[in-house]
């Protein structure tokens, strides 16, 4: 593949960064630096911001009438679809996820949720309009919230920007988005698409480069009404200070731990099945990822078992080969990272089952196998801490208020789910689990009419759903006098007799 040049979609227009710098992208299944993007500067996210700004003011986005609006955004799900083939390639060539996960899953997502956020472009509803004083009509107006500056990750560089990108659109937002300096090329492939479905100069913008310089801009700046982002909980939190300078609007999604409780009537079949899967999807680069399956004593072995010749018999290889099911991870520093996990576990006693190195095969690619470890507790640091990664802790309880207080026991509350066949009894324990999304005899499984979102560090506010379309949008409160009178009922309460 030649290495391709990109430039940032300022105010409709093609960018080099103010610097003339640029930076590489890098094939993380091969090493090679397969693009050039601009190092952007403030003064860049600031031409960015200026531009969002001024379309909204201009009202070129947010006054059309929202029909037009959400036949745009229809429009867009057609073209992302007529080039999702040419789309979900490139994702793979960047972030090293197979193609047959970017085709079948990340794609036609993203479709469904333009099509999604293409209807809720008609129902800027207000839920109470009535006369609540006796004196006038009280109706209640939904709004777009202005400027929305998003910066979004690298583990699902299009699908993810899109739960930001689709809401916010609909609601009648312009927007300043930062991909991370990993993956930015599907982002910016998809603003030739954007142009083309008639988003007008202004409303949508893709900036590149450092976060911590262009984030700085993007979380500051007087001019930007809301920050959506999903990433690391520690930058999340560097985020929210930043933001509180100017009292933004804060929507973070950031790390989790999720736990997959095992119930003693489980299946074994089905429990191993769903936590491979659940845990080695992208290279287990997912913050809903399985990381630790907590197995009632009576299947533990059976169960460690099971789920280590699944593991077994993953193929790992070039992302683009339709048979692979494990690409490497994103970077050698991100691999270094998940290492040093699978290490430390083993300092504090855990056993490796399986995995735990790098494949002797593949000597390119920043590849490790999918690993497994046994006697884990839930004290270790692999057990505490994202690790983002192929990774899974399996560990055994005797009590299931036990396993239930060491499911919750970690910073983060993303996502979980509980195996059994008693239905009652894993409703009863999805109740107890202190996580945003709680799945039954599935883990994973995410759709546009439901929210994800987390909750204690795994952040707060909703991706998807109608619950993150009304994060884009704020809410007036518009009074109608009835009276007709000069002096109303109420003003003796100031001055004057009654
Ligand atoms: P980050 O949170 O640093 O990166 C996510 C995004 O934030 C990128 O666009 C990045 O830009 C940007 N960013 C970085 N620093 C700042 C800042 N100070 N202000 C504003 N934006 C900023 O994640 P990492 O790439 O460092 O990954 C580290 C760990 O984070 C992973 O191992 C994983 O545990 C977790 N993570 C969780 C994700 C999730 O989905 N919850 C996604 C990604 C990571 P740039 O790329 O230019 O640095």
């Amino acid at each position: 593949m030649p290495t391709l040049k990109y430039k940032m979609y300022i105010d409709g227009n093609l960018e080099e960064s103010s610097s003339k710098d640029y930076f590489d992208v890098v094939n993380p299944a091969t090493e090679q630096i397969i693009a050039k993007v601009p190092k952007g500067t403030k003064e860049d996210a600031k031409k960015a911001i200026d531009a969002a700004r001024e379309s909204f003011d201009r009202g070129v986005w947010a006054g059309k009438m929202p029909a037009e609006r959400s036949q745009v955004l229809w429009k867009l799900a057609d073209l992302v679809e007529q080039n999702a083939d040419r789309l979900a390639r490139l994702e793979s060539v960047n972030v090293g996820k197979t193609i047959k996960y970017s085709r079948n899953s990340d794609l036609p997502f993203i479709i469904d949720n333009f099509r999604f956020f293409s209807g809720t472009a008609r129902m800027l509803e207000g839920k109470s309009a009535a006369e609540y004083s006796g004196m006038g009509t009280s109706i209640i107006r939904r709004e777009p919230l202005g400027v929305v500056a998003s910066i979004v990750p690298w583990n699902y560089p299009l699908y993810i920007a899109v739960w930001k990108i689709a809401p916010a659109l609909a609601a009648g937002n312009s927007l300043v988005v930062k991909p991370a300096s990993l993956t930015p090329l599907t982002l910016l492939e998809f603003t030739k698409l954007a142009e083309k479905a008639g988003i007008p100069k202004g409303v949508f913008n893709v900036v590149t480069g450092s976060g911590e310089i262009m984030g700085e801009e993007l979380t500051r700046n007087k001019k930007v009404d809301m920050v959506a982002f999903t990433g690391d909980t520690e930058t999340g939190k560097k985020i929210m200070a930043s933001a509180s300078s100017t009292v933004k609007r804060v929507h973070l999604e950031l790390g989790g731990k999720a736990p997959l409780v095992v119930l003693p009537d489980a299946d074994i079949e089905t429990v191993a099945q769903g936590a491979v899967v659940g845990g080695f999807w992208n290279t287990g680069q997912d913050c809903t990822a399985v990381t630790r399956v907590l197995v009632h004593e009576d299947k533990y072995e059976q169960v460690s078992k099971t789920m280590a010749q699944k593991a077994k018999q993953f193929r790992l290889g070039d992302p683009l080969n339709k048979n692979t099911d494990m690409g490497p991870l994103v970077s050698g520093k991100q691999r270094e990272r998940v290492e040093n996990f699978i290490q430390k576990g083993v300092e504090e006693g855990a056993k490796v089952l399986t995995g735990g190195k790098r494949p002797e095969k593949l000597k390119r690619g920043f590849y490790l196998e999918p690993t497994i470890l046994k006697d884990t507790t839930q004290d270790m640091t692999v057990c505490m801490e994202e690790v983002f990664g192929p990774v899974i802790a399996v560990y055994s309880y005797s009590k299931l208020g036990e396993a239930i207080e060491q499911a919750n026991s970690v910073d983060y509350g993303l996502a979980a789910s509980v195996y059994g066949k008693d239905i009652t009894a894993c409703m009863k324990v999805a109740n107890q689990l202190d996580f945003g999304t709680v799945w039954i005899n599935e883990h994973g499984i995410l759709v546009s009419e439901m929210p994800h979102g987390g909750f204690k560090q795994s952040g707060f506010g909703k991706d998807q759903s109608l619950y993150s379309f009304e994060e884009y949008t704020r809410i007036k409160h518009v009074y109608i006098d009835l009276t007709g009178q000069a002096r109303k009922p109420w003003h003796y309460t100031v001055f004057g007799k009654k």
